[in-house]
């Protein structure tokens, strides 16, 4: 059975970078404020992944009040919610994450943020997208003081 999953996730900034997204590492005078390491691309990639199966979301599975969730990189949020699908025989088929962030550009680290996320998810590099956007100036991603990211997953399923 094939099934769809969404996420959604916002970050303030604050000074002071690097920005981590998509699991890199990107050069940014600013960085996420986050319990983890504000990855929120990453944060809204693991809620669709969760969301395909009807799992919860990622803050019932990494309560942000417990204090071993603290700083942990975010890539090991993904690849316990991988573990998790492939645990219940499920197959991601494709992945789609949009980034919208005002400044630095993102264009040219989509290429990276792609093979950093199907090494993680396990999949091949075509089938996941990565694509960024700014705000336009508008709202507080265009006024630069957060990070907005959002994910679309389909996931194939044994039954
Ligand atoms: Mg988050």
């Amino acid at each position: 059975m094939l099934r769809i999953g969404e996420g959604y996730d916002l970050h303030g900034l604050s000074r002071g970078g690097p920005l981590r997204l998509a699991c890199i590492e990107v050069p940014a005078a600013v960085s996420a404020v986050g319990h983890s390491d504000g990855d929120a691309a990453t944060h809204a990639l693991c809620d669709a992944l969760l969301g395909a199966l009807a799992l919860g979301d990622l803050g019932s599975h990494f309560p942000s009040s417990e204090e071993r969730w603290k700083g942990v990189a975010s890539r090991e949020f993904l690849r316990a919610v991988t573990g998790m699908l492939a645990q219940r025989g499920a197959r991601v088929v494709n992945v789609d994450v949009t980034i919208v962030l005002q400044a630095p550009p993102l264009a040219p680290h989509t290429e990276p943020m792609r093979s950093a996320l199907a090494r993680e998810l396990a999949i091949a590099k075509e089938a996941v997208s990565v694509k960024v956007k700014s705000a336009d100036g508008l709202g507080p991603v265009g006024e630069g003081v957060a990070v907005e990211a959002r994910a679309v997953v389909l996931v194939e399923t044994p039954g």
